[in-house]
């Protein structure tokens, strides 16, 4: 079998799910990364066993050798690199948040369609397993038509040891998980084309917003509320479980802790629970996340070997982006924004 080889730039945190996912798909092959950090450089080329290692992303795309590249930086290099890919011509994933601004991330978009190359934003929330599940169910019919909608994730786990930069930033909460919850309604109930928002910062050591509760008009008639808080202490910690409640013309379904799911409909009450698979790799409680970085790189493998544009494309991701641009715009003015006008 020929395998499909791949470049990883950026070798921090999170990467390490990805190089753990890469390597669970048995027709990929990461042959280079890179990380100007020559410590992360060490660790995880040692950990997965990768000979090429750059310290300098142009000198790896200058020696080439690879179908596709990962790009797990944080936000501020996300342009640059897509770029640099895209001047090269290789196939590019780039980790959420897209980028700085919507005008970087539109800038993006159109670099990857004039280098003729998929760009896919590796936005893997809605890939999660009860996720799907939920989706499953709604496309199944059992509650009719939804007209009703919430996607919570509140918690008070300390996120800021993993990821120090998340304390530092003027945005918070919205950009880094809330966009993940967007892209959540989104998949479930569909574009959306207004959005009322609300913020609020309650721990004193952080920069940004670590509450926002977001209200959207879905083009098809659906409202939903999109609520996020990272200063919610609760006497069960859910980290990282995202609830959903939506409720149909025929029935209603509730996500809800420990992957409880219950569908409620003209048959009665069905009550399952949709628990994520726990990888050999993974550890808990984030094996809900590290798994649906497993299945939507497996998706980018599978749309990169047919040509075809992965659903989480950066076309795509724009209009999840334009609603995080919203939810700020909308907190900070205090009124409703038009989605369209930002697009
Ligand atoms: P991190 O700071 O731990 O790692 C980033 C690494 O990139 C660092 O080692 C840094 O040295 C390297 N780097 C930065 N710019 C570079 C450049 N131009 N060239 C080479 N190396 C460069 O950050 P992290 O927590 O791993 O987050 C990375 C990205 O992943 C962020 O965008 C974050 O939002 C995202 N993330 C996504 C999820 C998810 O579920 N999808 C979860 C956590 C983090």
């Amino acid at each position: 079998m020929t395998k499909t080889k791949g470049a990883l730039i950026g070798c921090g945190f999170f990467a390490v799910n990805q190089m753990h996912g890469w390597q669970d798909l048995a027709d990929v092959e990461i042959v280079a990364i890179c990380d100007r950090d020559p410590e992360r450089l060490r660790i995880v080329g040692e950990q997965f066993g990768v000979a090429r290692r750059y310290q300098s992303a142009e000198e790896m795309f200058a020696d080439g050798g690879f179908d596709f590249v990962d790009i797990a930086t944080t936000v501020g290099s996300h342009r640059a690199l897509v770029e640099l890919a895209a001047s090269h011509k290789v196939p590019a994933i780039c980790q959420k948040p897209f980028a700085p601004t919507l005008a970087d991330a539109k800038a993006m978009v159109a670099a990857a369609d004039a280098a003729g190359i998929p760009l896919m934003i590796h936005e893997n929330f809605r890939w999660q397993t009860p996720i799907l599940a939920v989706k499953a169910v709604l496309d199944s019919g059992a509650i009719g038509e939804p007209f009703w909608g919430r996607v919570s994730f509140r918690s008070g786990f300390d996120v800021f040891s993993g990821q120090p930069y998340l304390a530092k930033g003027k945005r918070f909460i919205i950009e880094d998980l809330g966009i993940h919850s967007l892209d959540i309604a989104r998949f479930l109930f569909g574009d959306a084309s207004r959005m009322t928002a609300r913020t609020r910062r309650i721990n004193p050591d952080i920069a940004g917003e670590d509450v926002a509760t977001m209200l959207l008009d879905h083009n098809n008639g659906i409202t939903s509320i999109v609520d996020v808080s990272y200063a919610s202490k609760l006497p069960e910690e859910p980290f990282p479980e995202t609830f959903v409640e939506i409720d149909g013309t025929k029935g209603t379904l509730r996500l809800g802790k420990d992957y409880k799911l219950t569908v409620h409909g003209r048959e009665g009450t069905v009550q399952s629970v949709v628990e994520p698979n726990l990888l050999p790799w993974a550890s808990r409680p984030w094996h809900n996340i590290q798994e649906s970085v497993a299945l939507i790189q497996k998706h980018w493998a599978e749309r990169l070997s047919q040509g075809r544009e992965p659903d989480t494309s950066g076309r795509d991701n724009l209009k999840t982006f334009a609603l995080v641009k919203a939810a700020y715009l909308s907190a900070e003015r205090g009124e409703t924004i038009a989605i369209a006008d930002l697009l």
